[in-house]
């Protein structure tokens, strides 16, 4: 307890002397912030210098083991820093798919050579990654993936397309699943492979969303060579691999919607609503309204402290339980709550696109919550999700 008060003191000290003033009061989540990467621009400089000199220390992966990057903090010293940088108002360094899911995939998959090439990268925030699970053909049905590789020498050949491939526009690197065998279970003839998107024969297109903005994309893929050496695991072992990082997945998702309130950036969810309702004896002055606030904040400090929980619980280097689809599920569904009662609130002011009459945090409002649509479907659907559950968690017969 004394070692850890003292590492939470120096912690203190050397992100006071380290931290950009510029970014105090600057937010992140899982999904908003620096996602680094070759294509990366900063409009403000000092967001480079901060994940710089965090990712000199592996702050940006605090729990990875040192010989690859991270920081190789224990559980409790990682949970003290995340802590300290929110009571600093300090943004994360470094977002992205690579913390978040490949490299806890390759912490727990790959060989050695994988690591020691592709997690100091991510911990540095050079490379940025994608993900290519999803076909147009195959999106709750994961394992009718058509997109194929044929071995040829020491590569592989691939031919296929991806879709909802999330910001595969902005992307270095993709892990994706390929179908290298078409005998048998279809499950047992998919690889889990890892591709350098800055290649011919790797044509990306982005789809414009019904929030207005592009985040995700078609990508097509024509004979592109990829080493063989870039298969993770075993080929043809690759559902394997593809399952525990979803659960990655799903964690991340249900953290980032559920347990953030993303009304709630500068200001508190219950002073952001008084602007439009205003206050009586110094509470919201609708009652109802009030009532529906205050149990979506205790769901999100619920969920929070159950997801926390469940970190803690997890054994070092492996991928959380199928309990990650009941967090999905929650959190998705609670961020949905959470859009539509601000919508609630803000009534008419809600619902503009553009021009005058709305303030930007208004027009930002009517996107958040078309985006917020996309939440149940993402990383796997509801049902999807309602169906894991019963079978890996409550054990119910097919
Ligand atoms: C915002 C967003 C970002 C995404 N990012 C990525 C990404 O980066 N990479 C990627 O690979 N994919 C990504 N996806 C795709 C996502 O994984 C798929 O959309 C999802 O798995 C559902 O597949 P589908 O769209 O083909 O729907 P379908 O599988 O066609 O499902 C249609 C409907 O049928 C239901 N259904 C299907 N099967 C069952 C069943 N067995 N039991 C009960 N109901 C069922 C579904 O719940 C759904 O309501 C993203 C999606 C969204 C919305």
């Amino acid at each position: 307890m004394a070692e850890l008060e003292s590492f939470r003191s120096d912690l203190r000290d050397w992100l006071d002397a380290n931290a950009p003033a510029s970014l105090r009061g600057a937010q992140s989540s899982e999904l908003e912030g620096n996602w680094g990467g070759r294509k990366a621009s900063y409009a403000n400089p000092d967001t480079k210098v901060w994940l710089d000199v965090m990712a000199e220390r592996g702050f940006t992966a605090p729990e990875w083991p040192t010989e690859y990057g991270g920081g190789g903090l224990s559980k409790a010293e990682a949970k003290a820093l995340r802590e300290e940088l929110r009571a600093m108002q300090l943004p994360a360094p470094l977002i992205g798919f690579g913390l978040t899911m490949i490299g806890p995939t390759l912490l727990q998959f790959g060989n050695e050579e994988q690591k020691r090439e592709h997690l100091p990268k991510i911990v540095r925030g050079e490379i940025r990654w994608c993900q290519g699970y999803s076909e147009p053909g195959a999106g709750s049905d994961l394992a009718s993936l058509q997109t194929r590789a044929v071995r040829d020498g020491d590569h592989f050949v691939i031919n296929g397309q991806k879709i909802w491939t999330s910001y595969a526009d902005r992307a270095d690197w993709m892990f994706l699943l390929v179908r290298t065998d078409t005998e048998g279970k279809k499950q047992e003839g998919i690889t889990f492979i890892l591709m350098d998107m800055d290649q011919p024969g790797v044509e990306v297109k982005p789809i414009l969303l019904i929030s207005g903005s592009s985040p995700f994309c078609e990508t097509f893929i024509t004979d592109v060579r990829v080493p063989a050496e870039n298969v993770v695991s075993e080929v043809n072992n690759g559902w394997t691999v593809a399952k525990a990082l979803l659960q990655h997945e799903r964690t991340m998702i249900a953290e980032a919607f559920g347990s953030s309130p993303r009304a709630a950036k500068a200001q508190s969810f219950a002073d952001w609503a008084a602007e439009y309702v205003g206050r009586e004896g110094g509470r919201l002055a609708d009652s109802t309204l009030r009532d529906r606030l205050a149990q979506n904040e205790m769901d999100a400090r619920a969920l929070a402290l159950t997801t926390q929980r469940a970190r803690d619980a997890a054994k070092a280097g492996h991928a959380p339980g199928p309990e990650s689809s009941m967090f999905k599920i929650y959190g998705t569904e609670l961020n949905q709550r959470r859009q539509e009662l601000r919508l609630s609130v803000a009534g008419p002011q809600a619902l503009g696109w553009e021009g005058p009459g709305f303030s930007p945090d208004e027009l930002t409002l009517t996107r958040e919550w078309l985006r917020s649509r996309g939440n149940t479907i993402e990383g796997g659907t509801s049902e999807v999700q309602l169906n894991i559950i019963a079978k890996r968690v409550l054990g119910l017969p097919d």
